[in-house]
C-alpha cells in the first residue's frame, strides 16, 4: 500500500524567504486560541520572531502563527504573491486560500505553509496550470498526472537530483532536476506545479475533472509514474535523458504528437527540414478559440510557441551570454549544436568565441544562456548573417512526457482521458490508490 491511511494531506509552500507579507481572513478563523472573523493582519519578521498585526493590533511576537478556518467558506488571501519566478511571466498577484495557513520564521525570514488534503490542491494545480474552460478529457488527463507527481513526492518515491556537472575541460553541462524543499513538500510555482489560490478556478470543471479521477494515479511496475510535462512539444516528445541525467525511463518515450508518424530527428539537416516546416501536429493548432480554452490568460502572452524564431544583434548575443553565463567568450562567432535528442532538442551545444570556446547542456542550460530570460526550447537552428544571429525554433518547454496543448486538442476530437495518458506514458496503468 502506497497511502495506507488513505487520502493524504500535502503541504504547500506559499511564500518563502519575505520579510512582510499582508493578507485578509475572511469568515472565522483561529488565530493563536481566538476566534476571528474578516480582519485584515500583517506578519513582519523582527529579529528571530514573526510580529503578528490584526485590524492594526499588535497581537504578539511569535516562531509561528497558524490561521486554522473554521467554516467550509473561510478563506485567507495574501498580497504579493510572486509567480513565474525568474520565467518570462514573473509577476506579482494576490491568492486566495482555503485549509490551515501556518507562518513561520525562518532564518530571518518568513514562510507561508498551506496544509490541505491532497485532492483539494489538486482543483487548484488543475485550475492553475491551464484554463478551466479546457476539455473535461484533457483536465482528467492532467488531473491524473497533477496527483501522480505530487503523490510520488509524498510517498517518498521521488530521487531528482538538482544539479549536475561533468567537470571536463571547456564544457560546462548541467541539469536541474526537481529537489525536495525543507519546510514543506511542495511549493506554488512552476519549480513544482503552479498553486495559485481558489482564484484561478472559474468555472468549476477543473474539480469537477479532479472529482472524477479521485485517487486515481499512473502506475509503471508497482510505483508512481515520474509523470513530467510540459507546453508544446513541437511535433514529437523529448527523452527524459536530454532534460535531465542519461538514464531511461521505461514509460517516457519520444512519441509523435499526431495522428500521423512524425520521424525522430537524427541528424542537422533533419533538425533544419522540422523546424522550417509546420508538419500537421496536434501542438501545432493555431485557432484561437481552442487555445483560449486551453491556456490561462498570461500564458496566452506567448502567442508563437509551435514554431518561434528571436533575432540578436551580435554584441547583443555577445552581452547576455556573458552576463548569463558568467563566462567571457570574447566576441561570439557561432552556436553549433552537437547533440540533440528526437524531438531536435539540442542537449550540447558549443558557443564559439573569441578568446574561448566552450560546450554547454543540457536543454535548460542553453535556453537559459542564449536569452534574457528562458528561451522558449533548446529545439533551434542558427543562421548567422553579417552580424545578426537568426534563432528559429520549434516547442515550448523541455518537451519530456504530456505535451498540454496536444492533450488538450487531443480531447477536443474526443479522445477520452486514458488513451490520451496512454499515447504520452506508453505501458502505464491507471490505478485507484484510496
Ligand atoms: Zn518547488
Ligand atoms: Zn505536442
Amino acid at each position: 500500500m502506497i497511502f495506507r491511511d488513505g487520502e493524504p494531506d500535502i503541504r504547500v509552500g506559499l511564500v518563502e524567504g519575505e520579510k512582510e507579507i499582508e493578507g485578509f481572513l475572511e469568515g472565522p478563523y483561529e488565530l493563536d486560541g481566538i476566534l476571528v472573523t474578516n480582519v485584515p493582519f500583517r506578519v513582519v519578521v523582527e529579529g528571530g520572531r514573526l510580529v503578528l498585526t490584526v485590524k492594526g493590533e499588535v497581537k504578539g511576537k511569535s516562531k509561528q502563527w497558524t490561521c486554522t478556518p473554521k467554516s467550509d467558506v473561510s478563506t485567507l488571501s495574501l498580497s504579493g504573491v510572486t509567480i513565474g519566478r525568474k520565467f518570462h511571466w514573473e509577476r506579482t498577484e494576490k491568492q486566495l486560500f482555503r485549509g490551515t495557513v501556518s507562518f513561520f520564521w525562518d532564518e530571518g525570514a518568513l514562510i507561508a505553509v498551506n496544509r490541505l488534503p491532497l485532492e483539494q490542491y489538486l482543483e487548484i494545480v488543475v485550475s492553475s496550470e491551464m484554463s478551466d474552460r479546457a476539455p473535461e478529457e484533457f483536465l482528467k488527463a492532467h488531473a491524473v498526472i497533477a496527483r501522480s507527481w505530487a503523490g510520488r513526492i509524498l510517498s517518498a518515491e521521488a530521487d531528482g537530483s538538482s544539479m549536475e556537472m561533468v567537470p571536463r575541460e571547456g564544457e560546462f553541462i548541467r541539469w536541474y532536476d526537481w529537489t525536495g524543499h525543507g519546510n514543506f513538500d511542495v511549493c506554488g510555482d512552476d519549480h513544482c506545479q503552479r498553486y495559485q489560490g481558489i482564484g484561478r478556478m472559474k468555472t468549476g470543471k477543473a474539480a469537477q475533472a479532479v472529482r472524477d479521477t479521485r485517487g486515481l494515479f499512473l502506475i509503471f511496475a508497482g510505483k508512481i509514474c515520474d509523470a513530467r510535462y510540459h507546453k508544446a512539444c513541437g511535433g514529437r516528445t523529448e527523452l527524459f535523458s536530454s532534460a535531465w541525467d542519461a538514464r531511461e525511463v521505461p514509460y517516457i518515450k519520444s512519441v509523435s504528437c499526431g495522428e500521423r508518424d512524425f520521424s525522430a530527428i537524427g541528424n542537422e539537416r533533419e533538425a533544419e527540414d522540422w523546424i522550417r516546416s509546420h508538419p500537421p501536429a496536434f501542438c501545432g493548432v493555431k485557432e484561437k478559440g481552442i487555445l483560449e480554452s486551453i491556456l490561462n490568460e498570461y500564458d496566452r502572452e506567448t502567442e508563437d510557441f509551435f514554431r518561434w524564431e528571436v533575432t540578436y544583434s551580435r554584441e547583443e548575443l555577445t552581452a547576455m551570454v556573458k552576463e548569463k553565463s558568467g563566462i567571457d567568450f570574447g566576441r561570439i562567432e557561432a552556436l553549433l549544436p552537437l547533440a540533440r535528442g528526437p524531438s531536435g532538442r539540442i542537449y550540447r551545444l558549443e558557443i564559439r568565441g573569441s578568446r574561448r570556446n566552450v560546450i554547454v547542456g543540457k536543454e535548460l542550460e542553453i535556453r537559459r544562456w542564449l536569452s534574457p530570460t528562458h528561451l522558449l526550447s533548446s529545439a533551434f537552428i542558427v543562421k548567422v548573417a553579417g552580424d545578426t544571429f537568426r534563432i528559429k525554433g520549434a516547442g515550448w518547454g523541455h518537451g519530456v512526457g504530456l505535451c498540454q496543448i496536444g492533450a488538450a486538442v487531443m480531447a477536443s476530437l474526443d479522445w477520452d482521458f486514458t488513451r490520451i495518458l496512454s499515447h504520452y506514458f506508453p505501458s502505464t496503468s491507471l490505478y485507484r490508490l484510496y
